[in-house]
């Protein structure tokens, strides 16, 4: 079966199938003259990327590109991925916001079994029919048509009205999904001592940092947390990272929360952070295991009953609770520059956070530096 996409993303992002295209990869990877660090990230082994230059002699490209059709690659498409690459890395920045949008396009077009690239109008209507939040669809279709104009495809969508005024926000295609609860500071402490009775300390601690450093989970959270992660100051102070934040080709954001045990030790991550690195857990040991992510849901929508949160209430909680939870509570004490700081927005996304109606449009242009619409 031919994978058109997935060669190029795997070289972006690692991951399944990367074996069977080390050399093609490796030559795109050169051809791009990638820093070092990110051919390691990408997983590129370092003998590799020497046997193949850009300069290598053209028919050694061709070998290279038989080779990975006859393990079961298009080869057509392996090179209009290498053009794709060339080109997107023109675009700098977007290629990362691209790539992880078109990656989920492309998941849902393989369990459908339609085509990722060139798509037709219906497949495009049938995903957006699958996705509630305007904002991440508005993206994602972005991803897809850039996809499309960069192969020299035509977008079929390009003239559909109904699209077009999803795209400028004029028109939603679902009803607004409900408001997800928030976990705010109050409801944080009646959570961790909860945790602290039960002597559930890794889910405590999961919630503390979530919360003090306004990650995503999972994947700010339970797929970076090592004890290595973690480094406490002679203040106090609880650094977090580096890890890589949405949006991020590599892990480059270092968090910080300072120690607040004087007024509040229970709040104090800080505390937590001591507690995990007294253990006796090595450095890059993974503190959750891989598929834990269903199980916090699960035991955070029990631990939030537990605390008399009404269970209807509990159940919508999603993963992002606590980031949204900081954030508003930020917001009330410092305002909105604070509060896209700490969690890192640089995009109108903080508007998903804290409401519209708290935030006056004139302080959100100060507090953005960038416009980007691919953060959440
Ligand atoms: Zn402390």
């Amino acid at each position: 079966m031919l994978r058109p996409l997935r060669p190029w993303l795997a070289l972006v992002r690692g991951g399944a199938g990367a074996d069977a295209l080390s050399d093609i990869e490796a030559s795109v990877c050169l051809a791009e003259q990638l820093p070092d660090a990110e051919c390691d990230f990408i997983g590129i082994p370092a003998g590799r990327r020497r046997c193949v230059s850009t300069n290598a002699p053209p028919r050694e490209q061709v070998d290279m590109l038989r080779a990975a059709q006859e393990s079961g690659f298009d080869a057509v498409a392996l090179v209009d991925m290498l053009l794709l690459k060339k080109i997107t890395a023109s675009a700098g920045k977007s290629i990362s916001r691209y790539v992880s949008s078109a990656r989920t396009v492309e998941k849902f077009c393989a369990v459908l079994q339609l085509p990722f690239l060139p798509t037709t109008a219906q497949t495009i209507y049938r995903f957006a029919a699958l996705i509630t939040h305007e904002g991440t669809l508005k993206t994602m279709l972005s991803a897809w048509r850039k996809f499309h104009h960069l192969a020299g495809y035509h977008w079929p969508a390009e003239h559909s009205p109904v699209l077009a005024d999803v795209r400028a926000g004029a028109r939603k295609l679902m009803a607004p999904a409900p408001a997800r609860p928030r976990i705010r500071k109050d409801r944080l402490r009646a959570l961790l001592q909860h945790c602290v009775d039960r002597k559930a300390f890794f889910r405590g601690m999961s919630y503390m940092l979530a919360y003090a450093f306004l990650l995503r989970v999972p994947s700010e959270l339970l797929e970076q947390l090592r004890p290595g992660i973690l480094r406490i100051d002679e203040d106090q102070t609880v650094h977090y990272g580096p890890i890589r934040r949405k949006g991020q080709l590599l892990p480059q954001s270092t968090l910080e929360a300072k120690c607040v045990c004087k007024h509040d030790p229970l709040l104090c991550s800080h505390m937590w952070a001591s507690w995990l690195l007294s253990g006796d857990l090595s450095a890059d040991a993974a503190v959750f295991p891989a598929r834990y992510y269903a199980r916090f849901i699960s035991g955070l929508r029990s631990d939030l009953e537990a605390i008399g949160v009404p269970s209807g209430e509990a159940s919508c909680v999603a993963s992002h609770a606590f980031r949204h939870g900081a954030a508003l509570d930020i917001h009330d004490a410092d305002g909105l520059a604070a509060t896209c700081a700490r969690g890192e927005w640089r995009s109108r996304a903080v508007t998903s956070y804290v409401p519209a109606s708290k935030i006056e449009s004139r302080a959100l242009a100060e507090a953005l530096c960038e416009a980007s619409e691919d953060e959440s």
